[in-house]
């Protein structure tokens, strides 16, 4: 009889790999922070490892155990690096708390992950004080990151030099968790999801390869997507493990001051919600001479649909923008819009969904009758996915257990069509879809649409009911300063590409279309501030 037991070491993958591997493969490799007073400042990977690995030692002598929850509040600097491997390296969880919620929110979901430690910038103190009174008995440590920490308060300086010295990693198994993440809530409780090191090291590592993000060691690459949401994409799990640059923004995520950044320290590689590239690209266009950026940046958008225009405007910038798709549920990466090479010749439509599977990531999309659709890029259906980073379950939160089937695929929410090639196509989430008179009209197609007027700075297409089509879609829009636009001339400009019972029924200008703490467009929001809606009014109106 053959052997058939493989033959290959049983290695754990962790997290502390990549540690080990920045101070004896890349320890000159510089991270650089923008402080909120702006300045800069470098710290080499060298001491990023030596400073985690005092952290992890540090964590241990309070008394942590394995499992337990330490959460930051934090920007995105080299000392929340530093949490990102220190705090595993304890064998504690690592958990980021959203700092752009509200402090009610933070406490609750603070208080629902049994955050035992809270590693917290100065600058976010007052934050802080605003939610620390509903968390039960938990240590606090300070970040200097603003300058000082007040008096009486533990800073994080003196906290890990107590962990100077001898250090072994606590955690060996694959299977412990390492980070914990919650949804930001887009549309509805904020769930708790406990990543791997197994699935992260893999995440971190499919990420970089040429077709998903496409990172090496020759990159400088700047999160602006917060480290407090779904990892940033894993980005900095991705950046150190192949020894790329990294460079923070701090406080300072406005487009001038990114755009600054990105002169300043030669970025090649980016990534951010659209709202954040939207900004971007406005003040690029406004001052086309300001900033000397990089030949061939590259950015990586996701978190919401990216329209087609705005990758079109990118490109005559010389920036190529890669379209992602993917959930806090799943580390987050999804899917990455790579045009194949056969469909160059098309690469303009490509480029523009939400792309196709990453390696270990399995799709499939489940109609009405809860039948797979099939992959013919017209039929829709709920996506659902498995792979090795995709979550098993929330934490402690039995209830939702029903976004699981009973063969084990993660239901997404998202509605989409897939097509032979295996491109994803997002037509909505499923509480934003528009059912008019038994049909679905989708209104991430008719937002990209209208954001390719001239005139339009934001648009949000929302569903609203209707006495007799069930629901019809109402086109909220932000015009562009000294610009106007009618209903008239939006449904001529659309009228191309859709039918007419797809039309936006009515127009609306506001001002801004409301935002969640990722940079999303609210809809839930914006559905409440139309919640008097009546359609005789609307036709007197006009
Ligand atoms: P929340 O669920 O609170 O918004 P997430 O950040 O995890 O938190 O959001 C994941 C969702 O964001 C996806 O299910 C999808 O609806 C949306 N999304 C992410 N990337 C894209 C994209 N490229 N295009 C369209 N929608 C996207």
């Amino acid at each position: 009889m053959a052997e058939t037991v493989a033959t290959i070491m049983d290695y754990p993958l962790t997290l502390n790999h990549f540690l080990e591997r920045m101070n004896t493969i890349f320890p000159h490799v510089e991270v650089v922070s923008r402080h909120p007073d702006r300045t800069v400042q470098r710290r080499s990977y060298a001491e990023i490892y030596e400073r985690s690995r005092k952290l992890a030692k540090a964590l241990i002598n309070t008394g942590i155990q394995k499992g337990e929850r330490v959460a930051t509040l934090s920007w995105n600097h080299a000392t929340h690096l530093e949490c990102y491997y220190g705090i595993p390296a304890s064998g504690a969880v690592m958990h980021t708390l959203n700092l752009r919620l509200s402090p009610h929110d933070i406490g609750f979901i603070a208080n629902h992950a049994d955050d035992k430690l809270l590693i917290v910038d100065d600058v976010l103190l007052p934050l802080y004080n605003a939610f620390k009174d509903a968390l039960p008995a938990h240590r606090l440590i300070v970040v200097p990151f603003g300058g000082a920490v007040p008096d009486g308060m533990e800073s994080y300086e003196d906290f890990i030099a107590g962990g100077a010295g001898p250090f072994d990693y606590v955690t060996t198994d694959e299977r412990d968790g390492c980070a914990m993440c919650y949804t930001s809530g887009t549309t509805g409780d904020p769930k708790g999801v406990i990543y791997s090191h197994r699935g992260m090291m893999l995440h971190s590592i499919t990420s970089a390869i040429p077709d998903m993000m496409g990172v090496s060691q020759a990159d400088c690459i700047l999160p602006v997507v917060p480290m407090f949401h779904a990892n940033a994409w894993g980005l900095p799990y991705t950046a150190t493990g192949v020894g790329a640059k990294l460079v923070f923004p701090g406080p300072h995520m406005d487009a001038e001051s990114l755009l600054e950044l990105f002169e300043q320290e030669q970025v090649t590689f980016s990534g951010g919600v659209p709202t954040i590239w939207l900004a971007i690209i406005q003040a690029l266009e406004a001052e086309p001479k300001r900033w000397k950026l990089v030949e061939g940046l590259r950015t990586v958008v996701g978190g919401s649909a990216a329209p087609p225009s705005l990758i079109d405007r990118f490109e005559s910038f010389g920036i190529k923008v890669l379209h992602a798709w993917g959930m806090t549920e799943m580390s987050p990466l999804g899917t990455v819009a790579t045009v194949k090479n056969n469909l160059l010749d098309q690469a303009k439509r490509y480029r523009a969904t939400q792309g196709y599977a990453a390696p270990l990531v399995d799709l499939r999309a489940t109609g009405d009758t809860g039948e797979a659709v099939p992959w013919d890029g017209k039929t829709m259906g709920e996506l659902e996915v498995r792979g090795p980073w995709v979550a098993s379950r929330y934490h402690d939160n039995p209830g939702a257990s029903d976004r699981w089937t009973a063969d084990g695929w993660f239901k997404t929410g998202d509605i989409v069509t897939i097509d032979p090639e295996g491109y994803v196509q997002i037509t909505d989430r499923s509480k934003d879809v528009i059912k008019s008179g038994g049909e679905w009209i989708s209104s991430v197609d008719l937002e990209n649409a209208i954001m390719g007027h001239p005139a339009v700075k934001e648009a949000a297409v929302i569903a609203l009911p209707h006495p007799k089509w069930d629901e019809r879609p109402v086109a909220c829009v932000v015009v562009k300063e000294g610009a106007s636009l009618s209903q008239d001339e939006l449904n001529e400009f659309l009228s191309g590409d859709f039918a007419k019972w797809q039309l936006p029924d009515a127009l609306v200008l506001i001002d801004e279309i409301p935002k969640t703490s990722t940079g999303k467009f609210q809809k839930v929001a914006l559905r409440d501030q139309f919640k008097d809606w009546s359609w005789d009014e609307q036709r007197q109106a006009v």
